[in-house]
């Protein structure tokens, strides 16, 4: 659906995300034609630089970060007459807006997008400049990175902040999980086939497992990492986001309140942790030295260069208390520094009442693996006879939706998807105020309680599926975190 033109001001626009993700999003999105010409890209950050110079920035970067793309030169010079720069400290009130106003005052008419790639700490404040230098016109919109905050208290600050400025329908927190092609096929796996929503239940479903496993370190974020851990960065949201779409009950369309209503509702069926089953329900952990993709590194704590007890790993028991998942436990585990970079969400059946081969062991679960990256794809883990004469062997085998033998079209990557949502209005991909808090609380309960019980970081090489407390978090309940292709 085409768009009508728009502006686009990006805050921490010479920063990482900025030119690594959004603004090369934006590029594949205008040379597919879906961006019109009359639309801009205004880079604001506190470095002063002319038009040019962020040109050349965004081009330098672009060049880094995609190699192996072609760009015919006349391409280039026509995207490039999109960017803009003017430097602004955003957060201070008194700092001169002017030649930003003047800039977007020229296309009044475009749609406004404020996008705020910023530190978290300043997205009130920010908001609230915009607003006083008279930036905000009546539908224009923002847009939130991660991290909301770093507890419930600080994300309810920055959200009464920018809530003070910009109404819900025009604030989107991004989660860029949710723009994953595989993350949206869930809804339309489970919900769009009517042989699933049957069984997908604590009367067939013996667990769930959720991985988001990634092999890189910190990336020089080290400092910034630190005062996260994996529970805050990567479980706070884009873990629970994915827990929420496996288990919510069936929306009754894909409106975005009507989803979101639904997510809502296993964020707050989720079981608060006392701190007494803290050991019991989560494990920490922090890579050490080892090896990943061939390569020697080194530990988190030479990366910081300095000791933390900051954990890079975590591995989580999750429970909903509710009629359909009793019983039904969530694990989930992500990290860094892990064997491979791989996501994936296992969904384990129970056995089979009755096992028929007497002296065999029981066929393996039916498995559910929905592999979100890389290798996307759906796979259907099955018990089959083994073909030919030698009696009745049992044979494990994929049913296999792989996406790169399926469908030939290149898919966009998650930003192209979510900043054209901005564009259209369509929130259902987005983070609203109630998620964020209800997913904060959670995860608040789990902090509160690491701190009472002193719980404690176990090292792990890097290189490796984390620590071995995090295969005994499983192993005591009779199960083992599934480890096949
Ligand atoms: P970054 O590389 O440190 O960039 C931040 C940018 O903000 C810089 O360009 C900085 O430039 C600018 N800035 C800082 N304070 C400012 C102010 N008061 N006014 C105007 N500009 C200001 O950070 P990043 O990695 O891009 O991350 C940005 C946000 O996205 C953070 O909230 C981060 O948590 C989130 N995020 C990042 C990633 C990622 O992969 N990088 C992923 C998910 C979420 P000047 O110094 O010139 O002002």
């Amino acid at each position: 659906i085409p768009v009508d033109a728009f502006d686009i001001i990006i805050f921490g626009a010479a920063g990482d995300l900025s030119l690594r993700k959004i603004i090369p999003a934006l590029f594949h999105r205008w040379r597919d034609s879906q961006i019109p010409d009359a639309s801009r890209i205004v880079g604001v950050s506190r470095t002063e630089m002319d038009d040019e110079a962020f040109r050349k920035l965004v081009y330098d970067s672009y060049r880094k970060f995609n190699p192996n793309t072609e760009i015919a030169a006349e391409e280039w010079t026509r995207f490039s007459s999109l960017l803009h720069y003017r430097a602004v400290n955003a957060a201070d009130a008194e700092a001169d807006w002017s030649d930003l106003s003047a800039l977007l005052e020229q296309r009044r008419d475009n749609l406004r997008v404020f996008y705020l790639a910023l530190p978290p700490n300043i997205y009130g404040a920010v908001a609230a400049n915009i607003d006083s230098a008279g930036l905000k016109t009546p539908d224009a919109r923002i847009v939130l990175e991660k991290p909301i905050g770093k507890d419930l208290a600080s994300a309810r600050a920055i959200n009464d902040g920018v809530g003070a400025v910009f109404a819900e329908k025009n604030i989107f927190r991004i989660d860029h999980y949710l723009g994953k092609e595989t993350v949206q096929n869930l809804i339309v796996l489970r919900f769009m086939n009517s042989i699933f929503e049957p069984i997908w239940n604590a009367n067939a479903i013996d667990h769930v497992e959720i991985t988001v496993a990634e092999s890189i370190g910190c990336e020089g974020r080290a400092s910034y990492y630190d005062t996260a851990g994996a529970l805050r960065d990567m479980v706070q949201n884009h873990l629970l986001q994915l827990l929420c779409l496996v288990a919510m009950e069936p929306p009754l369309n894909l409106n975005s309140d009507t989803v979101r209503d639904e997510k809502i509702k296993v964020l707050k069926a989720l079981r608060p942790v006392k701190l007494r089953d803290i050991r019991n329900i989560s494990v920490r952990g922090q890579y050490a030295s080892g090896a990943t993709d061939g390569e020697v590194v080194q530990s988190y704590e030479a990366e910081l260069e300095r000791g933390s007890n900051t954990e890079t790993f975590v591995a989580l028991k999750a429970n909903l208390d509710n009629w359909r998942w009793k019983d039904v436990p969530f694990y989930l585990r992500t990290g860094k520094r892990m064997s491979g970079r791989h996501s994936e969400i296992v969904v384990q059946f129970k056995d089979v009442a009755h096992s028929l081969i007497k002296d065999g062991a029981p066929p393996p679960p039916t498995r559910m693996v929905i592999r979100l990256q890389p290798d996307e794809g759906v796979k259907l883990l099955l018990t089959t006879k083994d073909p030919g004469p030698g009696g009745m062997r049992l044979r494990y085998v994929p049913l296999n939706l792989s996406y790169a033998d399926h469908f030939e079209a290149r898919y966009p990557d998650a930003y192209e998807r979510l900043l054209m949502a901005v564009v259209r209005g369509d929130l259902a991909l987005f983070m609203r105020r109630d998620e964020v808090e209800a997913a904060w609380q959670w995860v608040d309960g789990i902090l509160a309680a690491w701190e009472a019980d002193e719980t404690p970081v176990h090292k792990y090489p890097a290189g490796t599926d984390g620590p071995p407390q995090a295969a005994m978090l499983l192993d005591r309940d009779g199960r083992e975190w599934w480890a096949g292709k």
